[in-house]
């Protein structure tokens, strides 16, 4: 039995719309344990966001139909009660959004917003919960945090306003953290500030956390474990360096190609994986990366009629590919990793 804080079990999540059926998530499985990070990792589209939203129960009184297992800490977070999950939210799980203003009510301070969030969960007066409020501006880097506490979202900055956020989201310390793109708006060294948060979070409570990114640079930083998705569906997952220096999927050699580096030559050009990520309503039929794959030859089943399954080509590593393990680690051997 895996002792895993979070376990998801053949997740779905299907949204009903006039054009048909949006499989935006279509049986995804995977685990983690306290302590560590997961990065899920995909283009828009890919049902990464969707999967974290999911966690959170933020898809209830929606259209979706959310099927399969979550278990946090040993809750389902599928078939909980709607109170259960609002008591859930802030400390056991917590989420960083894209998108500040989502999260944020233009009405109220921050530091009302914060100082609230604080004592739904702990019985400590207003002015200890303030102090612990100005403390966590401080750390998310926001300057003069004494000050700033008392105005509103909409006085802030759009970086500013991202870093509020995220001190909403660690101000109660939560079990399981969902970032969301986190650093998507933030200038670099707001960003390395902000994953130093992150990781002082997880060594001083042992926090889970989920990375959400299209970002591998950011992964490379944080993540212990690389779940990579498209078309809905995980199609690698394995530790950090198996996914940097033993890709397995043909999508995930198309994303590390693509990958702008440092020391990479200014005159070699970025490939970026040709084509655009399908239609959710209308999946490409066999394996959904099909019309963008440029390895099909070497797959020993039709690509475009059979969908193939996620299966270990070695110990620890999932892939769902055609191609015969062995073969895609000489088709890496040889003409990947050469580009990387
Ligand atoms: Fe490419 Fe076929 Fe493998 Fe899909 S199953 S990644 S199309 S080789």
């Amino acid at each position: 039995m895996s002792n895993a804080f979070l376990k998801v079990r053949d997740l779905r999540v299907h949204f009903p719309t006039d054009d048909g059926l949006v499989k935006a998530v279509d049986g995804l499985t995977f685990d983690l344990v306290k302590g560590k990070t997961l990065g899920i990792v995909g283009e828009s589209g890919s049902g990464k966001s969707v999967t974290s939203l999911a966690i959170m129960g933020l898809h209830r009184g929606s259209r979706a139909r959310v099927s399969g297992e979550i278990l946090l800490d040993g809750q389902d977070l599928v078939t909980v009660s709607d109170e259960e999950l609002r008591s859930l939210r802030g400390r056991k799980m917590a989420m960083i959004f894209q998108d500040p203003l989502s999260a944020m009510h233009p009405y109220y301070t921050i530091g009302t917003q914060l100082t609230e969030a604080i004592q739904v969960h702990e019985k400590v007066t207003k002015a200890a919960a303030r102090n612990t409020a100005i403390d966590m501006l401080g750390r998310v880097g926001i300057p003069n945090p004494q000050r700033r506490i008392d105005q509103y979202p909409h006085e802030f900055s759009g970086g500013m306003r991202q870093r509020a956020m995220i001190a909403m989201a660690l101000i109660n310390n939560p079990e399981l953290l969902i970032a969301d793109e986190p650093t998507t708006a933030l200038d670099v060294t707001v960003q390395a500030q902000i994953l130093d948060l992150m990781r002082g979070l997880q060594d001083e409570f042992g926090s889970a956390i989920i990375m959400i990114t299209h970002d591998l640079g950011v992964v490379a930083e944080i993540a212990d474990d690389v779940l990579v998705m498209y078309g809905g569906k995980c199609v690698e997952q394995s530790g950090l360096d198996d996914a940097f220096h033993r890709p397995d999927h043909p999508y995930t050699w198309g994303l590390l190609t693509s990958m702008p580096r440092l020391d990479r030559v200014k005159s070699e050009r970025l490939i970026p994986v040709a084509g655009n990520p399908p239609s959710l309503i209308n999946l490409p039929p066999g394996c959904a990366f099909h019309p963008r794959c440029t390895f099909q030859e070497f797959a020993y089943q039709d690509c475009a009629a059979v969908v193939p399954e996620l299966a270990e080509s070695y110990p620890g590593h999932l892939s769902r590919c055609h191609i015969a393990a062995a073969k895609r680690g000489e088709i890496f051997t040889e003409q990947i990793a050469p580009r990387l």
